[in-house]
């Protein structure tokens, strides 16, 4: 059950699976919740290919590593290889349009942050990152106005629109490309609006772009 790129009409993507370069405390209110500061400029880092799986399998949460969370993210899948690319050559290289669930194990996360360490072990685990099929750009239409939202057990937990992200799709692309050359089937995450959360087996799990696609899943 190896991951494959696709488009939501089922079609595959001739392109590789790459690695997942993601931002973290993009929305204000998002960092607020965790009592961290919001940063002054993009917060990086990054998720191997392996840890991504089809977010229409169930969702596997690692036992006995603590509390694990959701988060919810508008996802790219990148196009055309990108050093150094300003907003426009960015905007030219998007393949698709996704959502992902940057899953997180938090207590370990926060354990690590407090001594210093890198937070690799908590971010970057095998399965760390369901990716759904994608749209086309043309179908999305414009970046900066996505309204995404994570449904669990029948209760909206998060919901949030690219308009209120710190760093805006384009400009983040643009900005990654300048420390890390992105790659054709590389992901890029957008960060997380507020209302994170446990992710427990059993969970029923409804990630949508509002009115352009909805993957339904359970946590396992
Ligand atoms: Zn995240």
């Amino acid at each position: 059950m190896s991951y494959q790129h696709s488009l939501v009409d089922g079609s595959a993507l001739s392109l590789p699976v790459g690695k997942v370069v993601c931002i973290g405390r993009n929305y204000a209110e998002h960092a607020k919740e965790l009592n961290n500061e919001v940063p002054t400029e993009p917060l990086l880092f990054i998720k191997p290919a392996s840890a991504l799986v089809a977010m229409d399998e169930p969702v596997l949460v690692p036992r006995d590593r603590g509390q694990v969370h959701f988060e919810t993210e508008l996802a790219i899948l990148i196009g055309d290889r990108m050093t150094q690319v300003d907003e426009q050559a960015a905007q030219h290289g998007i393949a698709g349009i996704g959502l992902a669930l940057d899953l997180t194990l938090r207590d370990l996360q926060s354990e690590l942050k407090a001594k210093g360490h890198p937070w690799e072990r908590a971010k970057a685990f095998d399965g760390s990152c369901p990716l759904s099929p994608f749209l086309t750009p043309a179908s999305v239409g414009d970046l900066n106005d996505v309204q995404i939202r994570l449904t669990v057990d029948g209760e909206v937990r998060q919901e949030g629109n690219s308009s209120q992200m710190l760093t805006p799709v384009l400009k983040l692309i643009s900005h990654i490309s300048h420390w890390f050359t992105l790659e054709p089937g590389d992901v890029v995450l957008t960060g997380t609006p507020a209302g994170v959360g446990e992710l427990k087996a059993g969970n029923k799990l409804s990630v949508e772009i509002v009115d352009l696609l909805r993957i339904d899943t359970e946590a396992k």
